[in-house]
């Protein structure tokens, strides 16, 4: 996907501040973070969102959800907590249209959902 903002940076076209790299996966920091942690983990293909996951593509997804550990690892937040979110679609309030998923933590986030 050429007009991509997230596959041009997995591509490198346009720089990140890198967490986390495998065969699969991208992880970096939130250019406008909500927390003292905000990661972008993404799947090194583009998906849109939740409706293009399908048999074809989950592998990524999967080595997303495995990799997030390893995120919050490096982050210094996999003990004390954090929040996963992934938003598809308008309603879902997703802006950038390759399916991404944030890692929030570094601090309390409080019990509401949004
Ligand atoms: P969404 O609203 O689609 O769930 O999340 C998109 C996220 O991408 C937002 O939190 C926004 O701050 C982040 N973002 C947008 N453009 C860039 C960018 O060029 N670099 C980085 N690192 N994050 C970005
Ligand atoms: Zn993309």
């Amino acid at each position: 996907m050429e007009e991509c903002l997230f596959c041009k940076i997995i591509n490198g076209d346009i720089p990140c501040d890198k967490v986390y790299e495998d065969e699969y996966v991208l992880a970096f920091k939130d250019i406008h973070p909500v927390a003292k942690v905000h990661v972008l983990v993404v799947p090194k293909i583009h998906i849109k969102d939740y409706n293009e996951v399908n048999d074809n593509n989950i592998l990524y997804i999967s080595k997303v959800q495995n990799a997030i550990k390893e995120v919050a690892k490096i982050c210094g937040i996999k003990d004390t907590g954090y929040r996963v979110i992934s938003n598809t679609g308008k309603d879902g309030g997703q802006a950038v249209p390759h399916i991404h998923f944030h890692l929030i933590g570094g601090e309390a986030l409080g019990e509401k959902i949004i």
